[in-house]
């Protein structure tokens, strides 16, 4: 009944914007393409009116067949944004959105989607750049996840200090989920104590459920996983953790802001991180990297 529910609300999300939904999730799953954005909060909270932008995160591969998909649909190319230019001012380290590349796309109905293209090969890196925990939801072609349903389905969230974005914007974009009756914790620091600082691999188990610095995997014990169907919902390949953005008090009472973690399993089962120092993969650093000690031994 919940599944069948969930599936129609999907449904309805699609046809908003023109799309039809067997054929979309269709699409969806031949690419490993997944949505988000606030009406996927409203999937789970039908009372909730956050906004109307929906955005397909895709891996690289998977971006031009999608977009295909989309132009077949109706919809044409309204702009382009590649993420990873250099702004003169900020350098590179500010620009990672867990983005490459963001196309908007809008049809004969001005109904307008997004394109997001993930850094990653998994789709869902964009996501951890929400505002609040609150948007940190997808649906994929299995079902639906939200990844903090301890908080977003009791209407609260923790601020996600994304470094990318000015804080005047996150802090505009939050007035309208209050509106909504969300409580957003701005941040957990005021509410339990830390450990001194660690890393993405340590103390999963120890924090608090509600803190802004714990690990999370998305295969995790905490996440919520709706299927569409008896089948199952097999969490998107492959495997990502994170960690939110936070904004650390230092001794002398001064905040330093933290970035946003993530980090996507490789093959072997170990993860590369994505941060601001490499925000994205660079497969011939890697390589050749390697390959230059190799000569070395040699
Ligand atoms: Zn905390």
């Amino acid at each position: 009944m919940v599944r069948r529910e969930l599936k129609e609300r999907v449904t309805a999300v699609l046809r908003d914007k023109g799309l039809d939904a067997d054929e979309t999730l269709r699409r969806m799953r031949e690419m490993n393409v997944v949505m988000e954005g606030p009406p996927i909060l409203q999937v789970l909270l039908p009372d909730c009116n956050v906004g109307h932008v929906l955005s397909f995160c895709c891996p690289g591969w998977g971006k031009g067949a999608f977009s295909q998909f989309l132009l077949s649909a109706g919809y044409s190319v309204e702009e382009e944004d590649d993420q990873t230019v250099e702004l003169p001012d900020d350098g590179s380290q500010d620009c990672h959105t867990g983005c490459q590349h963001v196309t908007t796309l809008r049809n004969g109905d001005g109904c307008t989607v997004t394109v997001n293209e993930s850094v990653s090969m998994s789709p869902l890196v964009p996501i951890f750049f929400a505002e609040t925990t609150a948007s940190i939801n997808y649906v994929s072609a299995d079902g639906v996840a939200c990844l903090y349903p301890e908080m977003t389905l009791y209407k609260m969230a923790l601020t996600n200090y994304a470094r990318a974005f000015l804080d005047e914007d996150r802090q505009a974009g939050m007035t309208t989920y209050i509106a909504n009756g969300f409580r957003i914790v701005d941040t957990c620091e005021n509410t339990h104590n830390h450990p001194p600082i660690h890393h993405l691999d340590s103390l999963e188990e120890e924090l608090p459920v509600n803190c802004q610095q714990k690990p999370r995997r998305i295969n995790g014990p905490d996440a919520l996983m709706v299927p569409f169907t008896k089948g199952g919902f097999v969490p998107v390949r492959p495997f990502v953790r994170w960690r939110l953005g936070y904004n650390w008090r230092l001794e002398n009472g001064a905040l330093r802001n933290r970035d946003v973690i993530i980090s996507v399993e490789s093959e072997g089962g170990s993860f590369i991180e994505y941060n601001h120092v490499q925000p994205r993969f660079n497969l011939e650093d890697a390589l050749y990297g390697h390959l230059d000690v190799h000569f070395d031994e040699w």
